[in-house]
């Protein structure tokens, strides 16, 4: 008898990636010679800024590429507290600050650290894609609150109040978020604390990832300005990637409670130990370093939220909301199903809407569904204007074509 693979139970739970397998599908268009705009991911178009590239030389010039300590060198934790102290206005020592190789590795340590089997994490959708899977892959139970375009996509205290079980271990906020690029305010923050208080055993973990890619005139706010007592159970999720355009360096620096911190280090010590030396030094450079070119970024990326929302909007059977951060459009497609496109497909869902997009438009978008919020699709703005435009177009062309 052969051997059979088996994954195990909670791997056989989790999804796979749905943004990796449109991505897949694009380059696979793209490697057969086909002009596809790829619009579907999730990171920033600029390059690595050259201070933080020349730290990177500095460390291996110095031979600085052996083992750290496994969450972090401390000159990066003490860039983390001063970053928080400076950007946010919190004060964290450096035993609160937690370095991982990304910040999805920070989400991943910290539930690992602390869910057993019948915990719930409430995660308000639509929601980041790997959020519910991590939660699985730590054999507990995602519990997705839909969120919708009427509450501009933000969980209200109703539904938070509802949502909370006596096994509600974590909340999981996401400001500006990924994919709708909502917004939640200080006040907003204020009114879920209100219902968290009264919830003593709920941890809540704050994803700032986008913290410095925002529009809204309030600027940026993160729970613990609002509600400074939730501090012995927040756990705040940034990193390096959006802000600096760093994805590919991983690293991740999140901040909270002692023993959160603590038992997010056992996970480290044991699994992948320190995130790249290298990086790290790099990131000291990055938090500590000029921090002025970030507004000129921001800038550019509001300049072409302006355009594509306004295009959408202008699409027949499309539209959006006008996102106060990150660098996605949120677009509602329902009105184009059941209909038929120009090349045959009928359209009856979200999937089926992005897959005749790439076929027939050559345009690489992403579902709503992965995100948990069918009807849409995440269209990510972090390309140039003329490869905006040119899928604007042709996408336009496309909805107009409908039948
Ligand atoms: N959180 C959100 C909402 C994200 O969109 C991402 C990346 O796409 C991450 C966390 C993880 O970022 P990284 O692991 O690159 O630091």
């Amino acid at each position: 008898m052969s051997f059979t693979f088996k994954p195990s139970e909670n791997l056989s739970r989790v999804a796979p990636s749905a943004t990796i397998a449109m991505s897949r599908r694009a380059k696979d268009k793209a490697a057969c010679g086909l002009d596809v705009i790829n619009l579907s991911a999730g990171e920033p178009d600029f390059a690595t800024p050259e201070h933080i590239c020349a730290a990177a030389r500095d460390a291996i010039a110095a031979g600085k590429t052996g083992y750290t300590v496994v969450d972090g060198i401390t000159e990066l934790k003490q860039a983390a507290v001063s970053k928080f102290a400076r950007d946010n206005d919190l004060a964290f020592t450096t035993d609160q600050i937690h370095i991982s190789p990304g910040g999805k590795a920070s989400i991943f340590n910290a539930f690992m650290a602390t869910l057993n089997p019948d915990d719930e994490v409430i995660i308000p959708a639509p929601c980041w894609v790997s959020y519910p899977e991590m939660v699985k892959l730590c054999g507990a139970k995602p519990v997705i609150v839909p969120t919708t375009a009427a509450s501009d996509f933000k969980i209200t205290q109703e539904q938070l109040s509802s949502a909370i079980t006596p096994n509600t271990k974590w909340l999981c906020l996401n400001s500006p978020n990924n994919p709708t690029g909502a917004v939640i305010n200080n006040a907003e923050y204020g009114a879920l604390a209100e219902v968290l208080r009264a919830k003593t055993h709920v941890m809540v973990m704050t994803d700032d990832i986008y913290e410095h890619i925002i529009y809204e005139p309030g600027g940026f706010a993160t729970l613990l300005n609002a509600a400074p007592d939730l501090a012995d159970r927040t756990l705040i999720v940034n990193g390096v990637s959006k802000a600096y355009a760093m994805t590919g360096w991983r690293i991740g620096v999140a901040a909270g409670p002692r023993p959160l911190i603590a038992a997010m280090g056992k996970v480290i010590s044991q699994t992948t130990s320190n995130a790249c030396s290298i990086s790290q030094w790099a990131s000291v450079a990055a938090l500590s370093g000029v921090q002025e070119y970030l507004v000129d970024r921001r800038e550019n990326f509001r300049a072409r939220r302006d355009v594509v929302a306004s295009a959408i909007n202008h699409t027949d059977r499309l539209s959006c909301m006008v996102p106060g951060g990150a660098f996605y459009i949120f677009a509602d497609c329902s009105q184009t199903f059941g209909m038929t496109s120009a090349g045959g497909a009928l359209i009856s869902d979200d999937l089926d809407f992005c897959n005749a997009v790439l076929d027939e438009a050559l345009v690489a978008l992403v579902p709503g569904s992965a995100f948990h919020a069918p009807g849409h699709f995440r269209l990510s703005y972090a390309s140039s204007r003329e490869e905006l435009d040119k899928a604007l177009t042709r996408l336009g062309k496309f909805c107009a074509d409908l039948v």
